[in-house]
């Protein structure tokens, strides 16, 4: 993925209303997915651009969907891509 090359400026994507604040809830895995790694990690400010406010909202909104199973606290790639390296 070219994340790094299509987002060159960088705004808050829940600000900017890409992505409507009220569809960030643990309910909607889909959405969830596009704050975090191929891994399954929440991807840093850095990566997404979120403000504080919201960075902490897709966090706890993630963290909520593991626990019920919606979403995976880790995505096991070494197994299916063995010769990558992390
Ligand atoms: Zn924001």
């Amino acid at each position: 993925m070219a994340y790094k090359y299509y987002n060159r400026n960088r705004y808050c994507r829940i600000c900017s209303g890409q992505v409507k604040e009220e569809d960030v809830t643990y309910k909607d895995p889909a959405i969830l997915k596009k704050f975090m790694s191929e891994r399954g990690k929440i991807k840093s400010r850095n990566r997404t651009g979120n403000c504080a406010k919201h960075q902490r909202k897709v966090a706890r909104e993630i963290k909520r969907a593991r626990m019920i199973g919606l979403l995976p606290f880790k995505v096991d790639y070494y197994r299916s891509k063995r010769n990558r390296r992390w």
